[in-house]
Parts: structure tokens; C-alpha cells; sequence
């Protein structure tokens, strides 16, 4: 009985530093991260488009582009893979999150599903150990970012709680306001 405390006492003493290090939040480019896969904030037609998407196609080349024409596009909270061509990071996995309405046309379950999907791919199909998202909805498609940034790391908690594959994940701000943001929104949810 008192083994067992003590037994669960020191794996919450090792998990909890150990997890803290698997969510990282940063401000920079993401075409510039040194990662196995970056996250791409794409649309339907997965054929390119502006903000972070358009940075990656230009940074990754032409063969991204070519790779994506033969994916037939991508439906809102799915993910699919390619390679990175000439970015660092190995891999892209292309995600379509929700255009924000107003919040009651399933928004936050669309995002959500981006988030899982994303890791799911990273975990399932590729031997994939650090991944760095885009904050994937809070640019053109105008989610609120507060309530995007819970929602992204909520879902990358409860993942990476139950998969030991991933070593890091990294949300990647482009601004040092949504920066402030998701490292408030990892501190509130109890990550350094
Ligand atoms: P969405 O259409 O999903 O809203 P956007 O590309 O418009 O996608 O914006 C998503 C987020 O990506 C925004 O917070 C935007 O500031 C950010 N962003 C734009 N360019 C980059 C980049 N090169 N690296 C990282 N984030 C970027």
C-alpha cells in the first residue's frame, strides 16, 4: 500500500518534468524549423494560398506543389502528408482548419480534429519524433486566438499523454502577440 504511493508519487515526480518538455512554444518562421514535420495551415484545395501557406510552398519548391495537385484536395479538420522538398523539416503535413463563423458551426471540434489528425499521422504513419505546428485558423480564417491556442494545446496534452512516440511538439507564433498567447495558454494548462 505505501510502495504503491510512493511508487505513484515518484512517476508523477518523472512525468511531470518530462511533459513539460514535450510542448514547446516559440516566435519565428516556421519554413525555418529544424523538425521531422512542420504543420501547414492549408485550404481545401491543398494547391497553396497565402499567409503560412504560401511561405512553405515557396520556401519547400515546386515539387511540393506537384506532390499536393495529386492528394485531390483535403477535407476541413483532416491532414495529409508530403515531403518537405527544399525546407529542413523532412516533412509537411498539411491541415485545413474551420473558417470561424461565429462559433456555432462546429468550429472548436474542427480545430480540434486538426490537431489530432496532425498527431495521428506524425505517430501512425511516419517515424516522426518532433513537429512543429502553425497556428493553424488564426490568420485569414480569423478564429480567435485565445480560444484557438486552448483548444491546440489541450488536444496536443491529451495526445502526447497517451503516445510516447513524439518527443517535442512546437507551436510555432509568427507574431509575438499570438507568442504571449499560446505560452499563457500552455502555463494555464500546467506546462512550462
Ligand atoms: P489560416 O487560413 O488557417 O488562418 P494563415 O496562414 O492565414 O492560416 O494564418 C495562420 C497563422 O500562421 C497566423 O497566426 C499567421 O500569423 C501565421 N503565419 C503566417 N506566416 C507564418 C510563417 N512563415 N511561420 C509561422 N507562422 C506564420
Amino acid at each position: 500500500m505505501l510502495s504503491n504511493i510512493i511508487k505513484n508519487i515518484a512517476a508523477v515526480l518523472v512525468f511531470v518534468p518530462l511533459m513539460s518538455k514535450r510542448i514547446a512554444v516559440i516566435q519565428g518562421d516556421i519554413t525555418q524549423q529544424r523538425v521531422d514535420a512542420i504543420v501547414n495551415a492549408a485550404n481545401n484545395s491543398l494547391l497553396g494560398g497565402g499567409g503560412v501557406d504560401g511561405a512553405i510552398h515557396k520556401a519547400a519548391g515546386s515539387g511540393l506543389l506537384n506532390e499536393c495537385r495529386q492528394l485531390k484536395g483535403c477535407a476541413t479538420g483532416e491532414a495529409k502528408i508530403t515531403k518537405g522538398y527544399n525546407l529542413p523539416a523532412k516533412w509537411v503535413i498539411h491541415t485545413v482548419g474551420p473558417i470561424w463563423y461565429g462559433g456555432n458551426q462546429g468550429e472548436d471540434e474542427l480545430l480540434a480534429s486538426c490537431y489530432r489528425s496532425c498527431l495521428n499521422i506524425a505517430q501512425e504513419q511516419y517515424q516522426i519524433k518532433t513537429v512543429a505546428f502553425s497556428a493553424i485558423s488564426t490568420g485569414v480564417y480569423r478564429f480567435p486566438v485565445e480560444r484557438a491556442a486552448r483548444i491546440a494545446v489541450t488536444e496536443i496534452q491529451r495526445f502526447l499523454e497517451k503516445n510516447n512516440s513524439l518527443e517535442q511538439v512546437i507551436l510555432v507564433c509568427f507574431s509575438k502577440s499570438a507568442y504571449d498567447v499560446y505560452l499563457s495558454a500552455v502555463r494555464e494548462m500546467g506546462e512550462r
